[in-house]
C-alpha cells in the first residue's frame, strides 16, 4: 500500500519534493506526490473556510470510482472548518483511509510575519505525519513533543518534534 498525496492546483508549489523526502523519514510507508484531482468543494463564502468533512466525502467519493486502496493524503492552501470547529490543521477518516492537511495556518503569512519555507515544511510535515498516524491506526497521545499530540494552537506544531514517541512508534512498528 501506498501513500498518495494529492497536492491541490492552488496549494503552495516548489516544496513538494522536499515535503515528501522529510514525510517519507518518518513513515513506514511510501508516499508519492500526484496533481490532484479532487474537486475542492465545501467552500463557506460567509466564513471565507472550507468544510472539511465535505472535502473528505469528495475524497471516499473519488476513491470508491477508481477502485484504489492506497492511502490518501489531499494537501490544499484553503482554511479548514468543522462543525464545532472554528478552524482545523487538518483531518482524517481512517475508516477509509482518506484524510486532508491545510497549509493556510501553517504560513507565517497567516500571521502577519513573512512566509518562510522551511517553517511552512516543518509544520507541514508534522502535520501530515499526524494525520496519516490516524489513517495507519494511532490515536492522540498526550506526550507534547510526540507528533500524535493533538494541535489546537501553532505553538503546539512548533513544539511537536519530528518524531513519534517510544509508545507511538511502537504501534506504527507493528503496522509494518
Ligand atoms: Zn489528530
Ligand atoms: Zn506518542
Amino acid at each position: 500500500m501506498d501513500l498518495l498525496i494529492f497536492w491541490d492546483e492552488a496549494a503552495p508549489t516548489g516544496i513538494q519534493s522536499v515535503f515528501s523526502r522529510d514525510l517519507e523519514s518518518l513513515l513506514p510507508i511510501t508516499p508519492r506526490v500526484c496533481d490532484s484531482h479532487v474537486v475542492v468543494n465545501g467552500f463557506i463564502p460567509s466564513r471565507r473556510q472550507t468544510n472539511a468533512t465535505a472535502l473528505i466525502d469528495s475524497l471516499d467519493l473519488s476513491k470508491k470510482r477508481s477502485g484504489r486502496k492506497d492511502l490518501i493524503l489531499l494537501v490544499v492552501s484553503d482554511d479548514l472548518c468543522r462543525t464545532g470547529d472554528e478552524y482545523l490543521f487538518g483531518l482524517s477518516r481512517p475508516s477509509t483511509g482518506n484524510a486532508v492537511v491545510s497549509t493556510a495556518r501553517l504560513d507565517n503569512e497567516f500571521y502577519g510575519q513573512p512566509a518562510c519555507d522551511e517553517d511552512l515544511i516543518d509544520r507541514l510535515v508534522k502535520e501530515s505525519a499526524h494525520e496519516v498516524g490516524h489513517l495507519l491506526g494511532l490515536a492522540h497521545c498526550r506526550n507534547p513533543e510526540c507528533i500524535m499530540y493533538n494541535p489546537l494552537l501553532l505553538e503546539d506544531i512548533s513544539r511537536q518534534k519530528r518524531w513519534f514517541c517510544p509508545k507511538c512508534q511502537e504501534n506504527l512498528n507493528s503496522f509494518e
